[in-house]
C-alpha cells in the first residue's frame, strides 16, 4: 500500500492508497465551490468518491451550455463517476405543499435537500457506499444549513449519523463514519457562516481555478423569479414544466385569475416564447417594426387581445404616439389588428 499524499490540483499526482482497499463515500455535487471542496477533502482521506448532481425544474447552473455541461466538467476536474439525477413531477409535487415552508424567495430548501438525500442515499445503496457527503456549511444558508435544518434533513431522509458534512463536521455531533474510525475529527473542517474566506483559501490549495460562487444557481431563491413561481402556483392546481420554463424568460403579466400575459425582452425570448406556445395561446408581433413577441395564456385570453396587441406594440420600436399594425397569431390563423401605444400605467399595475 501507498502512502496516500495529496497534491494539491493534480489528481493524477495523487498517491492513490491500492484501490480495493479504497472505502466508497457518494457525494451530492452541486455548481458551487463548497461541494467540489467537500469531496477533495474526502479523496484527500483516500476515499474512492462517486458523485450524485441533481436537476430540478428550476436549476439554472449551467443555462446556456447545454444541460449538465458544467457539471460533467466539474466531475471530471475532480475525477469522480457523475449520477445526475432529475427530479420533475415529483419536485413540483413536493412545492405546491413544502412541509417545510419555503425560504424569502419562493425556495423550500429543506423539502428540496431531503428529497436529495434521498436520491443520494438510493446511490449509495446501488454502489455499497459508506456515507454520504455534501458541502454544507453550518449558518452558511438561512434556511436550510442551520444546525436544526440538518438534522431535520438527515431524519426525514432516513440518514441519521450517515451524513457528512466535511467542512464543517468538526463543529457538528460525531456522524457513524466517525463513531467508526472512518474518519478523524481533527481532519474535519470548522467552518461557520456566510463568510467564503476559509473556502477561497482551500480553492487556491486545491488548484480549483474560478472557483464558482457559494449557491448552486437555484432560480427559486431569486425574489423576482419568486413572485412569478408563487403567482404561477397560487393560480394552477399543477403547473407543467412548460410553464415553468415560461416563468424564466420574459416580462410577466397576471391579467386576471385565468390569464396571464408574457412580453418578450430579446431576441433569444423571443424564439422561445415562439417554441413554448401551445395550442390556445395567442401570439404578437408588431407587424413594421422591430419588438418583443408577446404570448397570451389562459381561459379569458381572447378577451384581452386588443390590450395584449396595445402592450406589444409599445414595447416595440414605434413611435408611442401613433398607430401600429400588430400581428395577432392564434392557431393557423393570422390576423392584423390597428392598436394604439398601451399607456404605462395601463399595463404596469398588472405586472409581476
Ligand atoms: S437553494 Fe434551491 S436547490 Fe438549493 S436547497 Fe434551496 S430550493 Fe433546493
Amino acid at each position: 500500500m501507498y502512502d496516500v499524499k495529496f497534491v494539491y490540483g493534480k489528481l493524477s499526482q495523487i498517491a492513490m492508497a491500492d484501490e480495493k482497499e479504497k472505502k466508497k463515500v457518494v457525494a451530492l455535487l452541486s455548481g458551487g465551490l463548497d461541494s467540489q471542496l467537500a469531496v477533495r477533502m474526502m479523496q484527500e482521506q483516500g476515499f474512492d468518491v462517486s458523485a450524485v448532481a441533481i436537476k430540478t425544474p428550476f436549476c439554472d447552473f449551467d443555462c446556456g451550455r447545454g444541460c449538465g455541461f458544467e457539471i460533467r466538467e466539474r466531475a471530471d476536474d475532480l475525477n469522480v463517476n457523475l449520477k445526475t439525477v432529475y427530479l420533475g413531477d415529483e419536485y413540483i409535487e413536493m412545492l405546491k405543499h413544502p412541509k417545510h415552508g419555503i425560504g424569502a424567495g419562493f425556495n423550500p430548501c429543506v423539502d428540496c435537500r431531503t428529497m436529495m438525500f434521498d436520491a443520494a442515499k438510493k446511490h449509495m445503496e446501488e454502489i455499497g457506499a459508506e456515507f454520504i457527503i455534501s458541502g454544507e456549511v453550518l449558518g452558511q444558508r438561512p434556511m436550510s444549513q442551520h444546525a436544526p435544518s440538518l438534522h431535520i434533513i438527515e431524519n426525514e431522509s432516513n440518514l441519521k449519523g450517515k451524513i457528512v458534512r466535511p467542512l464543517s463536521a468538526g463543529l457538528l455531533p460525531a456522524t457513524d463514519a466517525e463513531k467508526d474510525g472512518l474518519i478523524k475529527r481533527e481532519n474535519l473542517g470548522m467552518i461557520k457562516g456566510r463568510q467564503r474566506k476559509i473556502q477561497m483559501k482551500m480553492a487556491k490549495e486545491y488548484g480549483i481555478e474560478n472557483p464558482p460562487n457559494a449557491g448552486g444557481g437555484c432560480l427559486l431563491t431569486e425574489p423576482q423569479f419568486g413572485i412569478k413561481a408563487k403567482d404561477l402556483f397560487d393560480h394552477v392546481e399543477t403547473p407543467t414544466i412548460n410553464e415553468i420554463d415560461l416563468l424564466k424568460i420574459g416580462r410577466h403579466f397576471r391579467l386576471d385569475e385565468e390569464t396571464k400575459f408574457v412580453v418578450g425582452r430579446n431576441k433569444d425570448e423571443n424564439q422561445m416564447i415562439k417554441a413554448l406556445a401551445l395550442p390556445g395561446d395567442i401570439l404578437f408581433e408588431a407587424k413594421d417594426y422591430v419588438g418583443p413577441i408577446s404570448i397570451l395564456r389562459g381561459k379569458n385570453a381572447k378577451s384581452h387581445v386588443n390590450f395584449a396587441s396595445a402592450v406589444t406594440l409599445r414595447y416595440s420600436d414605434a413611435p408611442k404616439t401613433e398607430h401600429g399594425i400588430v400581428l395577432v397569431k392564434n392557431g393557423d390563423s393570422i390576423d392584423e389588428i390597428t392598436a394604439e401605444c398601451a399607456e404605462e400605467q395601463s399595463y404596469l399595475k398588472f405586472r409581476m
